[in-house]
Parts: C-alpha cells; structure tokens; sequence
C-alpha cells in the first residue's frame, strides 16, 4: 500500500548519508548502532505506518521532558506549572542552566532545568523519589498506551557522570524552584530519561497529543486539550533547543528530541510522527531523523504555517 511504500522509499533516500555522532557523555548511548533507523507515522485513530526499526526499544530521554510536562500540568493547572517554569525558548543548548534572572526560574520545561524542576512537581513534593519515578512511568505508560519499562543499564551509564544535571538541581534548589534533595531528584530524573520505548510507541504517544490528550487505542483521556495546546505550544517553540527557530522554519510542527536519537512531531488534528537514529547533529537532535521530518514535512504538507 502507498503509505508504507513511501516510509520505506523515505528511510532508503535519507539513509544512505549517516553523519553526526552518538552521544559521548553517556557510554550506553555512545555505544549504540549507529546503523539504526525508524520511522513511523500514528493517525489519530490508533492506525500506525511504520518502516525500519519501529519495534526496537531505546530510551526516550529528553521526549519524556513534553509529556511529564503535560502530566504536572494536568495535575496541577497550567498557573501554577507557569510560576515555577517558563515558557520562553532559551535558545541555548539542552544542557544550560538557563534560569529567569533574579527569580530563578527555569526558562522553559524542554530543557534539563527545566525537565527536573517539572519532575519535582509530579505527586505530592512529599513522597519517596522512587514513588514519584513509578507515577511518571504510569503516566509515560498511559501516553503510550501499553506498559513502559525502563533500562537499567543506560541509567547506571548515565547516573555515574550526572555532576552537570546534579549541579543544575543544586542551582534550583538554591533558588528553592525544587525542595527536594537535589541528588536523590537527579536519580529519578535520569531514571525517567531510561524509560524504554519503540518508534511505534512514540508514534502513538505524539498522537495522543495530536488527539487533544486522548490516546488514540485505549481512548483514555490522559490529559486535557488546555493542556495539550499548552505542550504543544512549548514544543514548537523550545523542542528542538538552539535549533528551534531553523526546525519551525524549515519542518514547521511542534516536535520534541532525545539524546539517543528520538524525535517525535505532532500535527493537531492530524498525525503523530516519530523518528529514530541515533548518531546527532552539532545542536543533539538526531540528524538522520532532522533529515527525514524535513522530508515528510515538505512531501505531505505538514507546515502549521502552510495556507491550506
Ligand atoms: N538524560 C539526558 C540529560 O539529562 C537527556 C538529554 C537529552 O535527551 N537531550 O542530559
């Protein structure tokens, strides 16, 4: 059938040329096949297009930053996330410090101060670390719509070298943005940036926002539209780090990436979209996977800014 086929033809084109590099900072992740390639396209009905390697796991890493986003704002109301973390793109790389000058205020949720302080807000500030890990994975688990488990091994990869994330969560805590330990935070953090997922299931996930919060297979509602138009929102302008005013100009749909190679993209009303590859580009999104939104983008007319 012609969807498929197209995928297929896509991966080919774009994947021949595989430039860039895997992650360095963490050794699972820079050990990873850089060979690997996906795609996968989720309609709002639950139907998914996939081509290549949509089925292997790997870890989601910063795309978890948009969907506990989502969670802490429906739990809490988009007025109360908006006091404790911004919505301005910071136009610096994912790993800045990036905080409102005086008020110590993360610029925006997609990017790692950010990310953690919005993993502070999930649940009670109260409960136990690992309490709070098992409602984000639950919460992941519902966006994706089966059960997420998590890998071990890219966790303890990443954890043994985490002082640049850990100084950050010392940085929000001497602002009191966070009131938890800084350490044990970063433990959780970083456990949620392991959780494992497909391109399938990133496809669905980014569908779910696509479908105004209600995933598309189960039809729970996970989250509300409010909040939905809030993520998205944030995505389009911040997703990408220091490379989102080139992506918004040039694919033009609210996307968010990950270090081991994740990008998702959600077109409202429409599709969810995801890529995978791990090797990056100079700002630390997937370069083969920039490559082949650009493509899908131009190919299907998937610009929010094209006239209809
Ligand atoms: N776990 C990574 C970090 O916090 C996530 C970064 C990313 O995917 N861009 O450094």
């Amino acid at each position: 059938s012609p969807i498929p086929d197209y995928l297929a033809r896509l991966m080919r084109e774009i994947g021949s040329d595989n430039p860039g590099a895997t992650a360095s900072y963490i050794p699972e992740l820079k050990n990873a096949d850089p060979n690997r390639l996906a795609i996968a396209v989720s309609t709002i009905d639950g139907y998914v297009y996939t081509a290549g390697d949509a089925d292997i796991e790997f870890s989601i890493q910063s795309i978890s930053k948009a969907f506990v986003y989502a969670l802490v704002l429906e739990e809490h109301g988009i007025d109360y996330v908006r006091e404790r973390i911004g919505v301005e793109p910071s136009g610096e790389a994912f790993n800045e410090l990036s905080l409102e000058e005086g008020t110590g205020r993360p610029l925006n949720p997609m990017i790692n101060a950010g990310a953690i302080a919005a993993y502070t807000l999930v649940g009670e500030p109260q409960i136990s670390e690992s309490e709070r890990f098992e409602k984000v994975r639950k919460g992941l688990s519902a966006f994706a719509g089966r059960e997420l488990a998590f890998d071990e091994s890219v966790f303890l990869s990443e954890i043994k070298t985490a002082y640049r994330n850990i100084a950050i969560a010392n940085m929000l805590r001497n602002y009191n943005t966070i009131s938890q330990n800084p350490e044990d935070v970063i433990v959780s953090y970083t456990r949620q940036c392991a959780i494992s997922v497909t391109t399938r299931d990133l496809a669905l996930m980014s569908a779910t926002l696509a479908n105004g919060g209600v995933q598309p297979v189960t039809g729970e509602q996970v989250v509300s539209r409010q909040v939905v138009r809030q993520v998205m929102s944030v995505m389009l302008t911040c997703g990408m780090y220091d490379e989102a005013g080139e992506w918004l100009a040039t694919i033009g749909f609210p996307s968010k990436s990950g270090v081991a190679g994740g990008i998702i993209g959600a077109l409202p009303g429409q599709v969810g979209i995801a890529t995978w590859s791990p090797r990056l580009d100079s700002h630390g999104n997937s370069e083969r996977g920039v490559r082949m939104c650009k493509r899908l983008s131009d190919d299907m007319g998937l610009h929010i800014m094209d006239a209809p």
